[in-house]
């Protein structure tokens, strides 16, 4: 065997500085809000915030939109991430993703109170099957549907497709609990407009969860930012290891300021990724700046919420998520980080080799 005390500088051997991993998986995004950069105002709380992006959905052309995604998707391929779990309101993105050049989850989410089926999601439905691309039927979150719709989005699976994840957004705000006590920011605006609401009829927004979706279905529940420990330990009953918490705390910090209970996630054993939201709460959809939030905690764990979970949430493991023999997941290589104290720095950078 040869050995070599400057492996660095023989032919054929690139080196680099730093920590190679594999692929990035990006939880959870909106790519249709990416023309929303920077535009979105200043405001506090959930209700404030979906009222104040409601009108700038459709404030620039159905091009300059097309456009914003593809940067976006170019931008986050770019910076190592070769997966991605995204929302959808339609179709609009779905030729975008066709081409590639990173993998695409579609969830299309149900959402509206005067929501009583799945229709609203059939086009979408039959363009994802028609262009071949993963897709699920979710219900949107716990607070924009009415038990009966949220039930018939939990339930929908095309018939060889009963094992795709859900994808519902899960305690982002104080506000969500509130609808359940007949009181808040939520129910003040949905009485505003008139919209019919049953909230009152159960406990909470976990219990709508529980009540609801079986326990083998795998389920990402989104943000999870007030989570009470409670309602942390009885969903991670309820569905164990088909349970993933994605967390997007840049998000977080924009809209209500608060952190994602990621102490109280370890302490109870939930397997933990990460997303980043849409450009409307989020300077840019980078995992590795969403990392950097959550620097504190080990670095190893912070590498495998990037990367494995994300893969095994979306149930694309066998080919992504970590580096091994048979998989493809892409390699990527982390530069600046504090490899003494293992933690990543202000001045860690992503790039993508492969
Ligand atoms: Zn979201």
């Amino acid at each position: 065997m040869e050995t070599n005390d400057r492996v660095d500088s023989l032919a054929g051997v690139e080196f680099y500085s730093g920590i190679l991993i594999p692929g990035i998986v990006n939880a959870h995004c909106h790519l249709e809000l990416s023309h929303l950069h920077e535009i979105t105002p200043p405001v506090r709380g959930l209700t404030a915030f979906i009222r104040a992006i409601g009108p700038l959905r459709k404030t620039s052309s159905a091009e300059e939109r097309k456009a914003a995604i593809g940067y976006q998707i170019a931008r986050m391929r770019n910076e190592g991430i070769v997966a991605v779990a995204d929302t959808c309101n339609g179709p609009s993105s779905f030729p975008i993703k066709q081409k590639g050049p990173i993998y695409v989850h579609n969830f299309l989410e149900l959402f509206g109170l005067r929501t009583t089926s799945i229709d609203p999601l059939r086009h979408s439905i039959e363009q994802c099957k028609n262009l071949d691309l993963p897709f699920s039927v979710t219900p949107h979150s716990t607070y924009s549907l009415n038990r009966e719709a949220f039930a018939k989005a939990a339930e929908y699976a095309g018939k060889e497709r009963t094992d795709t994840p859900l994808s519902i957004h899960f305690m982002e705000s104080p506000e969500e609990r509130e609808l359940f006590q007949d009181r808040g920011a939520l129910l003040e605006w949905f009485r505003e407009c008139h919209l019919p609401a049953d909230f009152a009829e159960e406990d909470s927004p976990a219990q709508r969860i529980l009540q609801t979706i079986p326990r083998d279905r795998n389920l990402m529940l989104i943000h999870g930012t007030f989570a009470t420990e409670k309602e942390i330990i009885a969903l991670q009953q309820h569905f164990g290891d088909h349970l993933t918490w994605v967390l997007c705390p840049r998000s977080n910090a924009r809209i209500t300021g608060g952190k994602p209970p990621v102490e109280l996630l370890r302490r109870h054993g939930a397997q933990i990724a990460l997303g980043t939201d849409s450009t409307a709460s989020s300077p840019t959809l980078s995992i590795l700046e969403e990392m950097k939030v959550l620097a504190e905690n080990p670095l190893e764990e912070l590498l495998q919420w990037a990367t494995l979970n994300g893969a095994r949430a979306l149930g694309i493991d066998s080919w992504c998520g970590s580096l091994e023999i048979g998989k493809r997941p892409g390699v990527a290589l982390l530069e600046g980080v504090d490899l003494t104290h293992r933690r990543l720095t202000l001045h860690t950078t992503i790039r993508r080799l492969v």
